[in-house]
């Protein structure tokens, strides 16, 4: 995290400062095109591009170089399509939901095909209105959530007159344990992958997300489909970690106190103090992304130190054991860090019992948001290499 941007103490009237940093998603994306210089690095921004802003992320992998952003619902690429430059392509990974044909169309997004049906609707679509349309052909190499099974596509592939008036510009598929590089059942999705696309010659492919990208060359293909690691998430469960932090996130203390051995903290008494202790009461709870499973569980930071949560997550506020520090260290209004240099998003992720993916996109509203800049897309626009 970049230090500059840590505050202290609270201002305004933010009880709570989400720290988004545009430069290290910027660096980010740079970094995984390095990984796979032959192929292209599309950029996932799908709720709201993980909880962060798909306005400002999806401008910024722009900037970046990226040309190709995946969505989960209709309604993400038509906003983001307002937004970005012509040249961005738009892909709905939740597939071509029945009416939707028309808003696709005007708003030239890419639906990915994930069933028979879907590819009648959106040929017999592209026939009504005397098009040629694009679309990606989702095929389900084992995960059993979305796509053909290799069986329907053999049929489409029989059949061609079933893609009449689209254009097949990838056939994707989504590994289910990419995030295990020793896990078997990655190198099993490839092959059937693989021998899915020799059905549909002109398509190119696209398969790896984040965890993907780091199974080695073999998974690069065309197109990669990266979200979690643009937005500093681990790609693997193999530490290090190789991406650069995007999030950080202080909270306010609203109280102090000290309380006698015995004292019951927090809703249903789940903590019973031992000894006398000193305590501080933050403003951020559930209802801000914080689980309830922190409960007794987790920690924040301050100076250095670590403070234990204490009794249950409430809605609106944690309570922690401050007694490590010296008395008078943390006031009302100071800020302490849930998310930066002493606690990554994962720590926070594997204290709740949870991925960061779900931390991420649960942050909320009610934060303060400061996003930094990228220091150097001004000048990368300009020196930027065309991504295909
Ligand atoms: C969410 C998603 C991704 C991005 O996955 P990460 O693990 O965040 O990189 C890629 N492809 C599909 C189909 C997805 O649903």
């Amino acid at each position: 995290m970049n230090m500059q941007i840590s505050r202290t103490h609270a201002s305004g009237n933010a009880s709570g400062w989400l720290t988004i940093d545009l430069g290290a998603l910027f660096d980010n994306y740079r970094f995984l095109q390095t990984q796979a210089p032959a192929s292209a690095v599309a950029g996932v921004v799908k709720a709201d591009a993980y909880g962060l802003g798909a306005d400002h992320v999806a401008t910024t992998l722009y900037a970046a170089g990226c040309r190709d952003f995946f969505v989960a619902h209709i309604d993400e690429a038509i906003s983001l399509r307002k937004l970005i430059a012509q040249d961005a392509r738009f892909y709905v990974l939740n597939g071509l939901q029945p009416g939707n044909e028309a808003s696709c169309e005007a708003f030239d997004i890419t639906p990915v095909l994930n069933s028979l049906a879907q590819v009648a609707q959106w040929s017999d679509f592209a026939t009504s209105i005397g098009k040629t349309l694009p679309a990606i052909l989702q095929v389900d190499t084992g995960m059993c959530r979305l796509g053909l099974p290799p069986e329907e596509l053999e049929i489409l592939v029989k059949d061609q007159s079933r893609v009449s008036g689209l254009r097949i510009d990838y056939i994707m598929s989504h590994l289910a344990c990419a995030d295990e590089p020793e896990n078997l059942a990655n190198a099993a999705q490839l092959t059937v992958m693989l021998e899915a696309a020799l059905g549909l010659p002109n398509a190119k492919i696209c398969f790896s997300n984040s965890g993907g990208i780091f199974l080695g060359s073999g998974y690069h293909n065309h197109l990669m489909r990266p979200g979690i690691a643009l937005y500093g998430g681990a790609p693997s469960v193999v530490p290090p970690n190789p991406m650069k932090p995007v999030v950080g996130l202080q909270v306010a203390v609203v109280q102090t106190r000290i309380v006698p051995a015995g004292s019951q903290v927090g809703y249903g008494g789940s903590f019973v103090s031992k000894e006398e202790m000193r305590l501080a009461t933050l403003a951020a709870g559930y209802a801000d992304g914080l689980p309830r499973s922190l409960s007794n569980s987790g920690a924040v930071w301050f100076n250095g130190q670590r403070l234990p949560i204490v009794g249950r997550v409430s809605m609106d506020s944690i309570i922690v054991d401050i007694s490590a520090l010296p008395e008078g260290t943390l006031q009302h209004g100071s800020l302490v860090e849930v998310i930066g240099p002493q606690q990554s998003l994962e720590d926070v992720a594997d204290d709740a019992g949870t991925i960061a993916y779900e931390i991420l996109t649960s942050l909320g509203r009610r934060y303060q948001r400061k996003y930094i800049q990228p220091r150097d897309a001004a000048a990368a626009l300009t020196d930027r290499a065309p991504n295909a």
